[in-house]
């Protein structure tokens, strides 16, 4: 946070006399709104990322599933590499159902031998021959 923190500043000019104030950088106001900052998120990422989230939000489901896939794509899940990284205790690092590799996201909805066991069922089942992407928002 020390090395974000000094990137942030370095280059900022820092002034005594002058009172602190938030801006918001993605409008010419300086004032943050929901529209600009999810206009600035659009135009962030490259068109790949765009059509991942706009075919999410357009999918037919049930609330909570496009929230935990939305959190899912972003790496935003409380697994125990993103725990870790946070700071928070966890005695291992392990996949709870393999225990054989880091568990993240990625690992377990791809890379997990129960996940690829559970895609595999379900690509039979729609009559899909397919072979699983490695990235999750490629395979979303
Ligand atoms: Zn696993």
């Amino acid at each position: 946070m020390e090395g974000e923190l000094l990137n942030l500043i370095t280059g900022k000019n820092l002034s005594k006399g002058t009172k602190d104030a938030l801006v918001w950088n993605g409008d010419h106001n300086g004032v943050y709104s929901v529209k600009f900052a999810y206009q600035n998120m659009r135009n962030q990422n490259n068109g790949l990322v765009n059509d991942v989230f706009s075919l999410l939000w357009e999918a037919k489901a049930m609330p909570k599933a496009l929230s935990t896939t939305w959190r899912i794509l972003l790496g935003r899940l409380p697994t125990f590499d993103n725990l870790i990284r946070r700071g928070v205790a966890a005695t291992s690092s392990l996949c709870v159902l393999c225990n054989t590799a880091e568990e993240s996201s990625q690992h377990l909805f791809l890379e997990c031998i129960y996940a690829q066991r559970a895609w595999s069922l379900c690509l039979r089942w729609i009559g899909i021959l397919s072979v699983q992407h490695k990235d999750i928002s490629v395979h979303f």
